[in-house]
């Protein structure tokens, strides 16, 4: 395990890892090879073990998370539906996941999803006390879908909702950072802290005009928050497929990382999806898994390093795997893998950036440099303020 002397003198492990070879053991069981498949999370962990990268981390052992701990964001009735679910057949399972969008039930979810939420919860609390700098949780099933009192897009518990809720609560942050780079939108987390100052919600996402799943008109761009969170919710809609490392690192520079810096943060949890990398079936995006270690890089400089990943989708097994591996070597302290030389973003994601910075430049002052924007930016985007979608 690797250590680092802290300001106080004292020794410290960098990096935290969490998971537990449980969280294998659920699969859809009435559709063969589905894409949320046990595999997902086999692999990244060998991946990771290939590479020597757990041994170098400090262990966080797994636990279930008490009701209390799920109570921070869900309802009681979500709660008991979950914990009731384990005991169903197949068949009144097989109804239950009729009632919610892109969701299947197996016996052991209920399980898994607390052991996903213990230990998203205890890294989180490992990086906030200061006993480690950063940290990955690596857990199946994801979260950031999961609504107060809706499962939906395999999440049941909301994973990083909760642990941010909990930092606010227990420790008292005021400027905590969720960066969503899952390519799907996480309106689980958004909805959440939607009103709340405290919690500022970046999500870069897969958003075709609204014809992408989930299909919400409060993906786009022009969702900034209500109340005193106006300003602190950005959405960054991607409108074609094949964004690639290029459009990712441009938003970044443009957008994330100068609203970060003026943010603030005391702390940055990420909603770590790899389903934009190369590959994936549902993201049908072209990030490259050294895309991903770089992205990690770009971030550690901000809350004093105090950086925590948390998994959430990814279904090309191999870049997933390859994805995790290379943020986790690169919350280690390893220097990035050279990156391709980048292109020339996609006019649509240009358009993208500067519909954000037009709509959210009275709340951040990092986004008035850019000079007035003409009205042409906003007249230039097809259709996407008609709803719903042609
Ligand atoms: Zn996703």
């Amino acid at each position: 395990m690797e250590e680092e002397v802290n300001s106080d003198g004292q020794r410290r492990y960098r990096t935290a890892v969490s998971y537990d070879e449980h969280m294998s053991s659920h699969f859809h069981s009435w559709k063969e090879d589905f894409t949320e498949k046990p595999e997902r999370f086999t692999e990244t962990i060998k991946r990771c073990k290939k590479y020597g990268l757990v041994e170098r981390c400090k262990f966080v052992p797994s636990r279930l998370a008490t009701e209390e701990d799920m109570r921070v964001y869900h309802t009681e009735e979500l709660i008991d539906i979950l914990e009731k679910s384990q005991f169903l057949p197949l068949e009144e399972m097989r109804k239950l996941s009729r009632l919610y969008d892109y969701l299947y039930f197996h016996k052991d979810i209920y399980t898994n999803a607390r052991l996903a939420l213990g230990c998203t919860i205890d890294l989180v609390e490992q990086v906030v006390t200061g006993k480690v700098l950063n940290g990955f949780a690596i857990v199946r099933p994801p979260g950031h879908h999961a609504m107060s009192n809706e499962f939906n897009g395999y999440c049941y518990l909301n994973n990083v909702a909760t642990a941010a809720k909990l930092a606010v609560k227990k420790h008292g942050l005021k400027r905590i950072l969720i960066l969503d780079w899952d390519v799907h939108h996480g309106q689980g987390i958004q909805y959440c802290f939607y009103d709340n100052p405290n919690v500022l919600y970046i999500s870069i996402h897969k958003y075709l005009d609204g014809k992408e799943w989930p299909y919400l008109r409060e993906s786009d761009y022009d969702h900034t928050g209500e109340g005193t969170g106006v300003g602190f919710n950005v959405n960054i809609p991607l409108n074609v497929i094949g964004c690639g490392n290029c459009d990712y690192m441009a938003v970044f520079h443009q957008i994330i990382l100068p609203i970060a810096y003026e943010f603030d943060p005391e702390l940055v949890i990420v909603s770590a999806g790899y389903d934009a990398a190369l590959g994936c079936p549902e993201g049908e995006m072209e990030v490259t898994p050294v895309c991903f270690a770089h992205f990690v890089s770009l971030l550690s400089s901000l809350a004093g390093g105090k950086l925590c990943l948390v998994l959430e989708g990814g279904y090309c097994i191999d870049t997933l795997a390859e994805g995790v591996a290379l943020s986790l070597k690169t919350l280690l302290g390893d220097p990035c893998p050279l990156l391709e030389p980048l292109g020339s973003p996609h006019p649509r994601t240009r358009e993208s950036i500067l519909n954000v910075i037009k709509t959210l430049r009275p709340h951040w002052k990092c986004l008035q440099f850019q000079g007035q924007l003409s009205d042409s930016v906003v007249s230039e985007f097809k259709g996407v303020l008609d709803w719903p979608p042609q």
